[in-house]
């Protein structure tokens, strides 16, 4: 079976400060079909915000931050738990940083766990660990991270689940008439040193860390689809049943 990663965002995962239950148990049954076809690896944001839910400190602090995270890594997985627990889906949490794909030894340790979890049917559930790292060793956006992580656990696919139906030729929240790509097949090295545009108080990203992740997974010849995650059915489509709605593809060109 084909390996898969999906990434979901903040702007995706939480309303309000709070998760937003509905679309999460909506991406949890995508993931369940997905699981008829692929081994699916989940990449998630959302603990910083969900750990604001009992804890109000300033997250753009680095010690509130970190104390919101460790807050919210609990709350947030407990959430997914509830609700994959309806379709049977056992999950494990995998806490990563940048500096652990520095290392070959520690490469191969998180692989052997990922293999002993998709071997077992159990869904990895990944999230940057951002509470005893500093700044230096993280990526700082699990745009990033799903990419290595896809790339290292022989995946051939990222799918990236955002508040938008893809990658536009301007800030479409800004530009009425910005036009999506449909398939991209290099991105400008220019645009990657772009300043972030994150849509949401908690998101870290933006557009230009999903370039970013784009960059490198076409330069290893694997590939990323960008897609909205509020309406599942451009990623459902696409995934299974082949056809290409909306959304933008990020591939080599064959
Ligand atoms: P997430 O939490 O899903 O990672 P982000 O808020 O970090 O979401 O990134 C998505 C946001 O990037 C969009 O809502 C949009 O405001 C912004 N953005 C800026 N430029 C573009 C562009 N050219 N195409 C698509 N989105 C863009």
């Amino acid at each position: 079976m084909k390996r898969v990663v999906v990434k979901v965002g903040t702007a995706v995962l939480t309303q309000n400060n709070e998760i937003a239950k509905v679309r999460m148990l909506n991406l949890v049954t995508l993931i369940a079909k997905l699981r008829t076809r692929y081994k699916v690896i989940l990449v998630t944001s959302g603990a910083v915000a969900a750990g604001y839910s009992t804890l109000k400190l300033d997250k753009r602090k680095q010690i509130g931050k970190r104390a919101l995270a460790a807050a919210g890594q609990p709350i947030l997985m407990t959430a997914y738990k509830n609700k994959f627990d309806i379709y049977d889906i056992p999950t494990a949490q995998i806490l990563l940083t940048e500096d652990d794909f520095d290392s070959g030894k520690r490469v191969t340790m998180f692989q052997e766990i990922i293999d002993a979890h998709l071997d077992n049917g159990i869904l990895p559930i990944i999230n940057e660990n951002d509470i005893s790292s500093t700044p230096e060793q993280l990526f700082g956006d699990n745009d990033q991270l799903s990419a290595n992580v896809a790339h290292a656990t022989g995946a051939e696919l990222l799918v990236i689940l955002s508040d938008i139906d893809g990658y536009y030729d301007k800030n479409p929240q800004e530009n009425k008439d910005a036009k999506i790509y449909k398939i991209i097949n290099e991105i400008p090295q220019d645009l990657l040193f772009d300043e972030s545009t994150p849509n949401n108080e908690f998101a870290t990203g933006g557009i230009v860390t999903k370039l970013k992740a784009a960059d490198f997974l076409i330069k290893k010849g694997l590939k990323m689809f960008l897609c909205n995650g509020f309406d599942l059915s451009a990623a459902e489509s696409y995934l299974l049943q082949d056809k290409h709605t909306l959304g933008t593809i990020f591939e080599s060109k064959k």
